[in-house]
């Protein structure tokens, strides 16, 4: 049995984060990521503003330069009825920028700044059970491709490990998402045609397509729609991935004339939620504390924003010498305040998802109603609140002839 201060579990941004974190703090971390980096991940690639300002605070900005990051000025979202908005995030003068930011080399990169900061990292290792002792987590039972298994004790476990965290599910603290139940499904293209500083967001019914521009002509196009027969039903994913493609006339169009790179992939069902971020001797990061639905394309600023709060938590509690319940719930709380208005939003933005006459004639409005617009844009890009845009006034005022 080997031993550490802290095991982190998963290598994506909500990991290497709060790794970095802890080991900058003076922690003895180990960080356990069952691919070798860089590795391909099924999202968009695309993320709110905010998540630039969490990287510059992780000290990991530049070298999310270097691995692609680039800064959009905006998303366009189209309705099914043609209707577009353009949504710019910052006010005038003060632009914030949106970004996209390549998966396979941000993760490795961000993986890389952890190391930096001086944690250790184990990469082809997958964590196969939680060891837990009188209902506390004491450590991981976990296989190395090459040495075999491998036993290691911690004083706090953090579960990092995405939607499917073993975890959680070893913690008993993984509960279904009963709704929405979507496939996501994702792929690059080359000779995507100009202009490329905009990310685009194409709207349907029960369904929805993004366009995130990595560069140079390359894009990453994700597909999200409902979870049920349609692979079977349309002979697999490539076929159904092109059969989605074609449903939105806008993005056919825009792809006109480019090559998709690669067979599609795909994840489903995407969400999955837990009764609370933490138990006895473990806390939960990112999707593994719960994933809702990629729409409003901030899932990296959630895991980085919640490492963050992990990392604060967990130092303190390391410090006073006790990972207990009592001493990890604040993190909860926490979570809460700054995320639940935002989830609440999510919910609501559903909407449009299940009733698409509504979004042509809310973004028509938009259109027009610049201060609406910008409280909007507020609470999507993460540097503003979600509460004003969650009054009842705020939905009358944008939904009035
Ligand atoms: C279709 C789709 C599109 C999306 N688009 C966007 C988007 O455009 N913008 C955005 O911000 N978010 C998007 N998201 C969400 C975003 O990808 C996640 O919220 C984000 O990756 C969460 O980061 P994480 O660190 O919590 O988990 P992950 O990035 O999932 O990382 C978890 C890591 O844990 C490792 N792991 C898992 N189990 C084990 C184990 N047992 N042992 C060792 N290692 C393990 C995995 O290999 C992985 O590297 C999208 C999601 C989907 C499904």
């Amino acid at each position: 049995m080997e031993s550490r201060e802290v095991v982190v579990i998963g290598g994506g941004p909500g990991g290497a984060a709060v790794a970095a974190w802890l080991a900058d703090a003076g922690h003895d971390v180990l960080l356990i990521e069952r691919a070798a980096l860089p590795r391909p991940k099924v999202c968009a690639e695309y993320t709110s503003p905010e998540a630039a300002v969490l990287l510059e605070r992780l000290g990991a900005l530049e070298a999310a330069e270097r691995a692609g990051l680039r800064r959009l000025d905006g998303i366009v979202i189209h309705a099914p009825d043609g209707t577009t908005w353009r949504m710019v995030h910052g006010a005038e003068g003060a632009a914030r920028p949106n970004l996209a930011l390549p998966r396979d080399r941000l993760d490795a990169a961000l993986v890389e700044h952890a190391r930096s900061r001086g944690a250790e990292v184990w990469e082809r290792v997958l964590v196969r059970r939680v060891l837990v002792e009188d209902g506390v987590a004491r450590g991981v039972l976990a296989r190395d491709q090459r040495e075999g298994e491998r036993r290691v004790a911690a004083r706090l476990v953090i579960g990092a490990d995405g939607v499917r965290s073993r975890v959680a599910r070893d913690l008993g603290l993984a509960r279904p998402l009963r709704w929405p139940r979507r496939l996501g499904l994702v792929a690059r293209y080359q000779d995507v045609p100009a202009p490329d500083h905009a990310a685009a967001l194409y709207l349907g019914a029960g369904t929805y397509a993004g366009l995130t521009p990595l560069g140079g002509g390359l894009a990453t196009v994700s597909l999200v729609t409902a979870l049920g027969p349609g692979p079977r039903r349309a002979g697999g994913l490539e076929p159904l991935f092109e059969a989605l493609v074609a449903c939105f006339p806008a993005l056919r169009e825009r792809l006109r004339g480019a090559h998709r790179l690669e067979r599609p992939r795909g994840i489903g069902p995407l969400g999955q939620r837990t009764a609370r971020p933490y138990a006895p001797g473990a806390l939960l990061v990112g999707d593994a504390a719960g994933f809702f639905d990629p729409l409003t394309g901030d899932g990296i600023y959630l895991a980085l924003r919640g490492a963050e709060l992990a990392a604060e938590t967990a130092d303190a509690a390391l410090r006073a010498g006790d990972c207990s319940a009592t001493r990890l719930a604040p993190y909860q709380q926490q979570r809460h305040a700054a995320f639940g208005a935002k989830a609440r939003l999510a919910w609501l933005l559903q909407l449009f998802i299940c009733w698409p006459p509504l979004a042509g004639y809310a973004l028509r409005r938009l259109r027009t109603r610049g201060a609406l617009a910008q409280a909007l844009c507020a609470a999507l890009g993460d540097y503003g609140p979600a509460e004003p845009v969650l009054r009842p006034g705020y939905l009358a005022a944008l939904l009035r002839p």
